[in-house]
């Protein structure tokens, strides 16, 4: 990786992508898109902490978001030079459909970044899109508040949702080592996730028992350091069900946590729920 890097250190992007300070890597539980532009408890944790990341000595110089909306058959990065604002949903207010995130892309860090990581099973390099995605809702909804002079480049990374959760895993994993090139690693999606079930009159503590089980469960193994076990979610039956009756909110969980080195230790915030079946977990590994 350092030779490919200094082989094309002309340019300024991947200059700028040399050793530095580890970067943390963070799980942030998106919830509903309004959550984008209401002022709320979500919000403001967002906001603190991008204000937190950007008043370090070293604040992130690339950001690799991995959102819950964004599922392909193969992996890919998006390699545009400037990505467009994906509104990814339906009957919202037109204020949210007038929300433009214009942070720019890096197609060249895109390239460097998926010759270094390989897609498991195949091993084929990540794939490069440069011309279809751009930021979903899961990317900007969270990246706008937490920085929003959008002056930082942010890479998308899709998920093959076909592939078993060690694979997601995995892919984490080989990308941990960018943190300490400067680059933020943000899973975006919910521990817990079910729209079917959502109660629009349910207070942030108000939640299903599956969900606050499936929750607390999900938490305790983050907090002891059991990582890979997250990939079995799906041995707790029922409960994972109704928690996920599809995956693609948990599995970003997976990418972060398979970055995360053995020094880190998480710190959560924004624990509570919306419309009682919607964590909004979100953690932050440093
Ligand atoms: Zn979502």
């Amino acid at each position: 990786m350092t030779e490919t890097l200094s082989a094309l250190s002309n340019h300024p992007l991947v200059d700028k992508l040399l050793p530095s300070r580890r970067q943390p890597v963070l799980f942030i539980g998106h919830g509903s898109p309004l959550n984008a532009i209401e002022d709320n408890r979500w919000r403001r944790s967002w906001q603190a902490l991008g204000a937190e990341l950007l008043a370090r000595p070293e604040p992130p110089r690339l950001i690799l978001c991995i959102s819950a909306h964004w599922l392909t058959t193969g992996w890919q990065l998006t390699a545009m030079d400037k990505p467009r604002t994906i509104h990814d949903f339906g009957g919202f207010p037109q204020a949210l459909f007038d929300q433009q995130y214009p942070a720019p892309g890096a197609p060249q860090a895109a390239r460097l970044i998926s010759e270094a990581v390989l897609q498991p099973t195949s091993r084929a390099p990540l794939g490069l899109d440069e011309g279809d995605w751009g930021l979903d809702h899961g990317t900007w909804s969270v990246l706008k508040p937490m920085f929003p002079d959008a002056n930082i480049p942010v890479i998308q990374l899709s998920m093959d949702y076909a592939r078993p959760a060690a694979e997601h895993f995995e892919i984490g994993r080989q990308l941990a080592s960018w943190r300490e090139r400067g680059v933020l690693i943000v899973g975006s999606g919910n521990t817990v996730h079910n729209l079917r079930t959502m109660r629009r009159d349910a207070t942030d503590d108000q939640a299903y028992d599956w969900a606050i089980e499936f929750d607390r469960v999900t938490a305790d193994h983050i907090e002891q350091g059991r990582l890979t076990v997250l990939n079995d979610f799906q041995q707790m039956g029922p409960v994972a069900q109704m928690a996920h009756p599809t995956w693609e909110h948990y599995l970003p969980l997976l990418y972060a946590a398979g970055a995360v080195h053995e020094s880190d230790t998480p710190r959560f915030f924004n624990q509570g729920f919306q419309g009682a079946s919607i964590s909004m977990r979100s953690v932050v590994w440093d």
